[in-house]
């Protein structure tokens, strides 16, 4: 190493030094029930015998075949959908395009904050109420005040599971068009929600953009995320869109699985649905533990003992995540297959049992 006569910190742009590198450290488990994936175990060779790409080549920068594959899926014109290395590079893209202020309510999807500060935009935050909810007089004021460019809206929301009121994101929509703010809202879990999704109002408001994602129905090692909004938006985005941001495999893999394997995909989410319902019933019958609503593949609950209970968990094999410097004492589990399930409430139980 000959760093010594070079001060790095010196030349770190000053949003950069305040951040910390975002930590998806492995931790060594038997079931992993902490990062909101799919818990059923899928190989490529599980979609797909062969894959004829020509690997000398660099794959294509407008992944046309994989928009079409998706625009047949969802019905929305193909010139309408980006696709990005995963949704988190476009949340990156935005944020790069339009600048900020950008808005979001806490608790949320860190990533809108992390990118944003590594951006260099400014942040607003507006608080939900205790039932996890937008607070709308709070919201407006921020909106007609600050003037942010872009609001971010995750519903279902992570960490907490829940759907915002949708009489609450119309009205959210509607003032942010008069204030010529785009709003973002983030589908991730709209697969696990019996809510439609906000799909049928792009037409109708040119300001919205949704964002949607392969990776939490199956295919999170794909990296596959898309974005479905307007012509305009979209051109503005494409100017700061590396040209290769996708790979080729994982074009066609998902191309592959949107077209030929929907319906084990669609199959997967209705297990994880069903096993969500009993999860939610299980856990709401131990006297000790908050547990929330989920339209999402996690749930959140609190207990004054999450700490303990996290550590004791890791120590029988299983990994949830700890979301207590976000929501106090709140753990929050992903939805794993019917064995890890009842493995990780019978775990949970004895640890719950102990305490008396
Ligand atoms: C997981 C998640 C994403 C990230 O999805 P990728 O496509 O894997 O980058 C985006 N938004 C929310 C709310 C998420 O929870």
């Amino acid at each position: 190493m000959f760093m010594r006569e070079l001060n790095i910190k010196a030349i770190v742009r000053q949003n950069v030094k305040k951040l910390k590198p975002y930590v998806a450290k492995e931790i060594p488990c038997r079931i992993k029930l902490d990062a909101n994936e799919s818990p059923f175990a899928l190989k490529i060779s599980d979609i797909i015998d062969e894959i004829s790409i020509p690997l000398n080549r660099y794959p294509d920068p407008e992944a046309k075949d994989l928009r079409k594959a998706i625009s047949k899926r969802i019905k929305v014109n193909f010139e309408n959908i980006m696709i990005g290395n995963g949704s988190d590079e476009l949340i990156y893209y935005l944020m790069l395009t339009f600048g900020g202020p950008v808005l979001y309510p806490v608790p949320t999807f860190s990533m809108y904050g992390i990118i944003a500060q590594s951006v260099g935009v400014e942040t607003l935050e507006s608080k939900l109420d205790e039932c996890f909810d937008l607070v709308e007089e709070d919201f407006f004021n921020i909106l007609k005040t600050k003037k942010p460019k872009l609001i971010f809206l995750s519903t279902p929301n992570n960490p907490t599971g829940n759907t915002f009121s949708s009489h609450k994101i119309l009205k959210i929509i509607e003032l942010a068009r008069e204030k010529n703010c785009l709003i973002v809202i983030d589908e991730a879990y709209g697969p696990f929600c019996s809510e439609k999704g906000y799909l049928p109002l792009l037409n109708d408001f040119e300001n919205l953009i949704l964002l949607r994602t392969l990776s939490k129905i199956g295919l999170a090692g794909l990296r596959i995320g898309y974005l479905i909004g307007n012509s305009d938006i979209l051109s503005e985005i494409k100017k700061v869109k590396l040209p290769y941001n996708v790979d080729a495999v994982s074009q066609y893999v998902a191309t592959y699985a949107l077209q030929n394997f929907y319906s084990r995909i669609k199959k997967f989410i209705r297990e994880v649905i069903t096993e969500r319902e009993n999860l939610l019933k299980k856990l709401s019958s131990f006297k000790n533990i908050t547990v929330y609503p989920s339209e999402a593949n996690f749930i959140l609950f609190k207990s004054t003992k999450s700490k303990e209970i996290y550590q004791k968990l890791l120590k029988s094999g299983i990994l949830i995540r700890d979301m207590s410097s976000t929501i106090k004492n709140s753990l929050r589990v992903t939805v794993g297959t019917k064995e890890e399930n009842e493995e990780f409430i019978k775990a949970l139980k004895n640890i719950l049992d102990e305490k008396k």
